[in-house]
């Protein structure tokens, strides 16, 4: 068991603001909580959105996800958008992201699928996962906050 010799819930937030290890980070890993409780208890305000699936505009993205699911002998289960998944620092040896790492892999394996908010977002009419402002304004796109579903364009009619 984790010793409870500090106070730990001031400190554990400071040190867990940047959703870096904790200090018993093998500890943690070795008690093999389920990934959704590791992160609420581990990664506060990790957690930006989550949708049951790609919107129509992302279609090709439900099929690879499955595709993936079916190799991993798992179901789809949700999609989950978080601030951040440090791709890159987690490549690199004794990085502060071990516990990152570890939920990541757990819950692929039980079919959830992780992105990133600075390039997804969800329909705010039907919540399916479309491209984020910030994509599209990358590509002088417009962003209507909507799915093609929701919000209907139909280039080959005047409008
Ligand atoms: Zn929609």
């Amino acid at each position: 068991m984790a010793s409870d010799h500090k106070k730990p819930d001031e400190k554990l937030d400071q040190i867990l603001s940047d959703w870096t290890d904790p200090p018993n980070v093998d500890d943690i890993i070795a008690q093999q909580l389920k990934p959704l409780k590791c992160i609420s208890k581990y990664f506060p305000n990790w957690i930006v959105k989550t949708s049951p699936q790609f919107s129509v505009d992302l279609s090709k993205y439900n099929v690879q996800w499955a595709a993936g699911c079916i190799e991993l002998n798992t179901d789809p289960a949700e999609i989950i958008i978080v601030k951040n998944t440090f791709m890159e620092e987690r490549k690199k040896a004794n990085n502060k992201y071990k516990l990152m790492s570890w939920v990541i892999v757990e819950l692929t394996r039980k079919g959830y699928l992780v992105l990133i908010s600075d390039i997804f977002d969800t329909c705010e009419q039907c919540n399916l996962v479309i491209v984020s402002k910030e994509r599209m304004a990358q590509h002088s796109y417009s962003f209507s906050g909507k799915c093609q579903s929701c919000h209907k364009y139909d280039p080959t009619k005047p409008l």
